[in-house]
């Protein structure tokens, strides 16, 4: 005696078989949209900006301006070093100067870097 007897009758089918296959084609076909054209004219970092940045960001996805932090980076430095030994009594300017030190762009929403330009002497 046949100890599985169903067996033999089941039809054993495929999740994307037959007529379940169609669901998940695109019954559109795919069109440029002018919305996509128009979103890539908004930058998402503001590398190279000396000043706040009007920008999308990157992670929060918010449109904002961009909150500068000046540091004093190598560049920066090396410039104190020069004025220290060319001509002392100025050797804090760029400690005053915000040109001289380095630009650190945060996103107010969710205060991660978005952006960075380095002063450069050259
Ligand atoms: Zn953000």
């Amino acid at each position: 005696m046949n100890p599985y007897p169903n067996l033999e009758n089941q039809q054993i089918q495929h999740p994307l078989d037959s007529q379940n296959r169609e669901q998940y084609v695109q019954p559109y076909p795919q069109q440029q949209s002018p919305i996509l054209f128009t979103q890539m004219m908004h930058r998402n970092n503001a590398n190279d900006c000396d000043f706040p940045a009007d920008i999308i960001c990157p992670y929060c996805q918010r449109m904002i301006q961009t909150h500068v932090q000046y540091k004093m980076g190598v560049y920066s430095w090396i410039v104190v070093f020069l004025l220290l030994v060319l001509f002392f009594p100025l050797f804090f300017l760029p400690f005053c100067f915000l040109e001289c030190q380095d630009k650190e762009h945060k996103c107010p929403h969710c205060n991660k870097k978005v952006g960075y330009k380095q002063y450069r002497i050259v």
